[in-house]
């Protein structure tokens, strides 16, 4: 409930309703102008190997910084977007942009890049064609790409749209993209529900992982421990978000857990940082 309390716009901003919707209305506005005045970036968080401590993948997180203005947060523009509907066009933008960016990551590294995209973009009739034709064009393995989706934009309609969504995730997964739940546990769908997901990674949200080490520890630490063995027992690839500790991270390694995410690593970087961290040490990174 927090969660979702932190992406309603009154929330955020604490405004009176009147100036939220300014605020709206200004931030629609700037997106409009924001592809075509290059204002918009990705910036790359990686994904790793608990054990090893290899890169496993990157994470593309979209980046806005108005022209002369302050950066802006996804989680205020993204709704924003979504509203309007452009964020049809910054979707597709991003996925083009992580696939050219990706490619070298994922031929000298083995590296894969996984894209966040909204239920929005997922509705879009022609959604699937899209993400076909990027991986074609740029000559991707459509193994080397994952798309990010959450519980709650698979629910979020009628029971024939989710039906039809589903279909499509599992075309895209038929083709070899791969599909992970973003933001589990946050999210209402019973573990029945997740087993006819067509998903290959379950990603747990990081308000399991600061529990972890928290007053109520143990029984954070029983219920997190149950949902990677569940992943695991479901032939699911489970990442922890938000691990910002050492603590944490050797806590949710003997839970079995295989991959993590979080500043303890790195924070989400630039393309010419994801190049250098890659080249420091390429012998951590797994192919
Ligand atoms: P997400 O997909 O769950 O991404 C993880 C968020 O957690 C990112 O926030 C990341 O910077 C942050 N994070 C990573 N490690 C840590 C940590 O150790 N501690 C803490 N406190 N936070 C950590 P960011 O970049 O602000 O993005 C927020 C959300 O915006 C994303 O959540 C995603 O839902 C959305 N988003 C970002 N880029 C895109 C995009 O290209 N398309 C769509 N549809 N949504 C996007
Ligand atoms: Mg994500
Ligand atoms: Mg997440
Ligand atoms: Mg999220």
């Amino acid at each position: 409930a927090a969660k979702a309390a932190g992406k309603n716009q009154v929330a955020v901003f604490d405004y009176t309703l009147r100036a939220a919707r300014l605020h709206h209305a200004e931030i629609a506005a700037g997106l409009r102008q924001a592809l075509a005045a290059e204002e918009l970036t990705l910036a790359y968080q990686p994904v790793v190997n608990l054990t090893t401590g290899a890169v496993y993948a990157v994470e593309a997180l979209l980046r806005w910084t108005p022209s002369g203005g302050r950066r802006v947060p996804p989680d205020v523009f993204i709704p924003v977007a979504e509203d309007t509907g452009l964020i049809v066009e910054i979707g597709r933008w991003a996925l083009e942009q992580a696939c050219a960016q990706a490619k070298q990551w994922h031929r000298r590294y083995g590296i894969a890049v996984t894209v966040n995209v909204s239920g929005r973009q997922l509705r879009e009739r022609s959604f699937r064609d899209t993400v076909l034709e990027i991986l074609t064009r740029h000559a991707l393995p459509r193994n080397a790409l994952t798309l990010e989706v959450t519980e709650s934009m698979l629910l979020a309609t009628s029971p024939a749209e989710t039906q039809r969504i589903v279909a499509v995730l599992a075309d895209l997964r038929a083709h070899g993209v791969r599909i992970a739940l973003d933001d589990f546990g946050t999210g209402y769908s019973s573990l029945a529900y997740l087993r006819t997901l067509p998903v290959d990674i379950l990603k747990i949200d990081r308000s399991f992982t600061t529990p972890l080490t928290g007053a109520d520890h143990r029984q954070a630490r029983a219920f997190t421990k149950a949902i990677v063995e569940l992943a695991a027992g479901l032939d699911l690839a489970t990442v922890v978000e938000g691990v910002e500790s050492r603590e944490q991270a050797g806590i949710l390694q003997q839970m079995g857990c295989p991959l993590a995410q979080g500043y303890l690593f790195s924070p989400p970087i630039s393309p010419a940082e994801v190049d250098d961290l890659l080249q420091v040490s390429p012998w951590q990174h797994a192919v």
